[in-house]
């Protein structure tokens, strides 16, 4: 997607990821389970990229800090199961709910803030009607059932939108949920804690029950005194963490977008209260122009700061929240999160020493000063911005063979190059088996016979592979391969001793 125009619909994008190997259902020669999915071979190797790119940009070469000079940042791997305790200092097992309202007719739960609901005015006034989170299709689907209920009174003028959970009792009884005929079976909105639990050892009960994390962020408070013991860092400094977290959504939906098992990679920073708006903006700064550095395009890209009634538990106090969003095609011409930056006050270090009973301040020698330090949070979704790079990438094209081709950046791109003999006789194949050796030691490399050369290179295009280089008849008397690039399909003839060079510049 291009710009801020939206060319494709989400069922376009989610039939190429299973037809070409990016993302699967998971389970699904059961019939799948909502909320989960499985990356295949290409959706792995997009993934990994985005994860080592960010590790690589965030821990090992992390950016410059206002000074002129590198930050520090260390890196951490936490178990994904923790004492039961740490959430309920850190607020998870009290404040980490979602409204929620059941249909008591089809069972169906709903978050009750994405539910927003079109009320009649005049003659029809009380009569309500509910959709879900107004993307496309619940849009769409709801739009047909109010034509089916109140055909005259649909002009702009008649109707009024307001949120679910804004409701009273009353207003709710003439309620139709989405996926009913009948007003008034949804219950009031209730609290649902998003956490999932499970049971550690031999007896199930009440004192083994242990919950999944729901973000990666806890474990990294939980070893601020051992990094700070073992590794000789100073604040401000940040620990980054990138894993598997667990949310028992009530409605996933948008394909990866909101799933029940997704990654983040997370920093917390470490600074003094007195620097932490500098931090603050520092990393919006960072952060934004990182997710472009990338490919995802500025106009598709927006900062915005949650309002005061949206802050997380941890957040009301302190800068509050910039949230980097992006425009996915679900949420076009609007935008969705992509990634928090939180400033998270010293609430979780102070919380887990309450709770812990440990000590967690940090001393510094040079002020002679003891201090907790507070927080700057970049979170960021690996999912939700796998996501977004392939919604970015879709670029359909009704002129070329494949119709479509996925414009990755070179250096994120699951296939960085292909290397093709034209035909499988003649030494090409040898040329061709050469080069590709030679290039994968660097870069993430296919080789192909079969098929004809235009089938190959289509193939190429849906996988988002920037670079096909096709030796030829004439490649063993001028030495020389023709690249082909994948996004303006141009052919050049470039030197075979110069193909590693070209990669270098071109990929990095
Ligand atoms: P949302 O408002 O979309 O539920 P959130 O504000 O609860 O998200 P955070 O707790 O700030 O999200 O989590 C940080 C990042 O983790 C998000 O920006 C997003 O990229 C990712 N994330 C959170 N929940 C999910 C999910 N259910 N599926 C995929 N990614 C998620």
């Amino acid at each position: 997607m291009s710009e801020s125009t939206q060319t494709y619909s989400m069922h376009e994008l989610v039939s190429l990821c299973k037809r070409r190997g990016f993302i699967y259902p998971a389970s699904e020669i059961y019939g799948g389970i909502n909320g989960f999915w499985d990356y295949g071979p290409l959706g792995t190797a997009l993934k990994n990229n985005l994860r080592d790119l960010w590790w690589r940009d965030m821990v090992q070469r992390p950016p410059l800090g206002p000074d002129g000079n590198e930050v520090s940042i260390v890196g951490l791997d936490s178990a994904i199961i923790q004492n039961a305790k740490v959430w309920e200092a850190s607020g998870h097992v009290g404040g980490f709910n979602d409204p929620m309202v059941d249909c008591r007719e089809t069972k169906a739960r709903y978050r009750a803030d994405h539910l927003m609901c079109l009320g009649l005015k005049g003659d029809r006034s009380g009569q309500i009607y509910a959709y879900v989170d107004g993307d496309e299709d619940s849009l769409a689907a709801a739009q047909k059932k109010l034509e089916k209920y109140v055909k005259k009174a649909l002009s702009p003028d008649d109707v009024d939108t307001c949120q679910l959970t804004a409701l009273s009792a009353e207003e709710l009884a003439v309620t139709v949920g989405p996926d009913t005929k009948n007003a008034g079976t949804l219950t009031e909105p209730r609290q649902f804690n998003l956490m999932f639990d499970t049971t550690t050892g031999a007896i199930r009960n009440e004192d083994s029950k242990v919950y999944l994390r729901p973000e990666t962020a806890q474990g990294i408070f939980l070893n601020f005194n051992n990094v700070v013991d073992t590794m000789r860092v100073k604040v401000p400094f940040g620990i980054a963490q990138i894993g598997k977290a667990f949310r028992n959504e009530v409605t996933p939906r948008n394909f990866i977008f909101r799933s029940r098992e997704f990654e983040q990679m997370e920093i917390e920073w470490f600074c003094h209260e007195d620097d932490a708006e500098k931090w603050f903006e520092f990393w919006c700064d960072v952060r934004s122009s990182w997710w472009q550095s990338i490919g995802l395009t500025g106009a598709n890209i927006m900062m915005r700061k949650h309002d005061d009634d949206e802050l997380a538990h941890y957040a009301k106090e302190g800068c509050g929240t910039f949230d980097i969003e992006y425009r996915f095609p679900f949420t076009h011409p609007g935008f969705g999160e992509l990634e928090g930056v939180a400033h998270r006050g010293n609430y979780d270090l102070s919380r887990h020493q309450e709770f812990s009973k440990k000590k967690l301040a940090y001393f510094d020698q040079a002020k002679n000063e003891r201090y907790l330090p507070h927080v700057i949070e970049p979170s960021a979704g690996l999912s939700r911005g796998t996501l977004a790079l392939l919604c970015e990438a879709y670029t359909p094209d009704p002129d070329r063979a494949s119709k479509v081709y996925m414009a990755f950046h070179p250096k994120i791109a699951p296939i960085q190059a292909a290397v093709f003999p034209l035909v499988g006789k003649d030494g090409m194949p040898e040329i061709a088996h050469q080069l590709w050796s030679e290039l994968r030691e660097r870069w993430d490399v296919v080789t192909d016979v079969k098929q004809s050369i235009g089938k190959r290179y289509a193939r190429m295009d849906e996988a988002g592979c920037p670079f096909c280089f096709t030796i030829d008849g004439d490649t063993a008397s001028d030495q020389a391969v023709t690249v082909r690039h994948r996004d303006t399909q141009a052919q050049e003839r470039i030197a075979l001793d110069q193909v590693a060079t070209f990669m270098s510049e071109k990929v990095g």
